[in-house]
């Protein structure tokens, strides 16, 4: 093992030459919601460790920064605005430079109230899951009364400066496979990109993967009524396929498709994902390669740390496999 300094000004590669640029750093595993696809009634496997501190996430964020050219964090969960200290974790990762983008997933709830403390906080932009607009699909697929809380919290972070907002939507067949021209409606009339995700087997539909997945394809069909023009963008990273849509009725909104399943985007990954207990995730669907608390045990080491990420990205997968190890609950989405 190098010593640290010899480290200074690299970047993460893994095996594939893949370079790691982007955490995402699940905050916690809980989360009020039930969603059908991803929390799973009892959770079995539900971390005890301790959770990572505010002192300790920007420790390791700083670290992977300034060592390693990190550029990205995304704040996940289960739902990080459950984090008590959530406003002081991003006024202290919005400090550092060189991170230059610092991003958050949340499911809309809690934004009606607090959306503008987060932009405040540091916060840059945002992705809020909306996977119906009607009440009844909205219940069930979430498993909570809160479209009204989820859209006021939608408003609420397009008047607090938060930029670009990003809905999410998974899409299930029997739920809301049918609803994506009113989402698509939803999101052009506020100037909102929408990305539509292709259900994962991972979670408590795992089972039901065959008969819920809607793929792309499918759901670029249904959207056919109402756009009539498919302009693709350019990306690198990003995971979404997008594009500038003109609808039929004159307005204009950007589409991305997240399609782990129909057409990954392994080859262009360039992400480490971390667990609210320090589990390093190197790939969405594959295991747990390492834990990183022990970095931590008394103060921070560096070198140790260093050594416990090179190992884990190791072992990053050159493609996902089939079936997700964990639920997003846990690992963050
Ligand atoms: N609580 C936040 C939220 O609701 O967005 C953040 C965490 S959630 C796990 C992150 C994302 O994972 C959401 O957009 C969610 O819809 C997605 N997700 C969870 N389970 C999934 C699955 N089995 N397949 C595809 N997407 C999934």
């Amino acid at each position: 093992m190098k010593p640290i300094e010899q480290y200074d000004n690299q970047h993460l590669i893994d095996p594939q030459g893949r370079s790691i640029g982007y955490l995402r750093l699940s905050l916690t595993p809980a989360c009020p919601m039930r969603c059908s696809y991803c929390r799973p009634e009892v959770i079995d496997d539900l971390p005890n460790q301790n959770t990572l501190n505010v002192n300790q996430i920007e420790t390791l964020v700083r670290h992977l920064v300034e060592h390693w050219g990190l550029h990205k964090v995304r704040l996940t969960g289960g739902e990080p605005t459950v984090r008590r200290d959530l406003l002081q974790i991003i006024e202290r990762l919005s400090t550092i430079d060189s991170l230059t983008d610092l991003a958050m997933t949340t499911n809309g709830l809690t934004l009606a109230r607090d959306a503008q403390a987060l932009h405040d906080a540091g916060l840059r932009r945002i992705n809020i899951s909306l996977d119906s607009l009607r009440t009844e699909t909205f219940e069930n697929m979430t498993g909570i009364k809160g479209l009204p809380r989820v859209i006021q919290g939608i408003h609420a972070a397009m008047e607090s400066g938060l930029t670009p907002i990003k809905i999410n939507t998974v899409v299930l067949a029997g739920d809301n496979a049918d609803q994506l021209p009113e989402l698509v409606q939803f999101a052009a009339e506020r100037d909102l990109e929408i990305r539509f995700i292709e259900l994962m087997p991972m979670g408590p539909l795992a089972n039901q993967w065959a008969e819920r997945y809607v793929p792309e394809s499918q759901m670029r069909d249904a959207l056919s009524t109402v756009i009539s023009h498919w302009q693709p963008l350019e990306q690198k990273h990003d995971s979404a396929r997008c594009f500038r849509v003109h609808l039929r009725n004159g307005q204009h909104v950007t589409i991305g498709f997240i399609t782990p399943m129909s057409c990954n985007f392994c080859d262009a990954c360039n992400r480490l994902r971390l667990t609210a207990s320090g589990d390093i995730y190197p790939c969405l669907m594959d295991q747990p390669r390492g834990n990183i608390m022990s970095a931590f045990a008394g103060k921070f080491d560096p070198i140790h740390f260093d050594t416990l990420l090179q190992q884990s990205l190791k072992d990053k997968a050159e493609e996902h496999p089939i079936n997700g190890f964990t639920t997003m609950t846990i690992l963050g989405g």
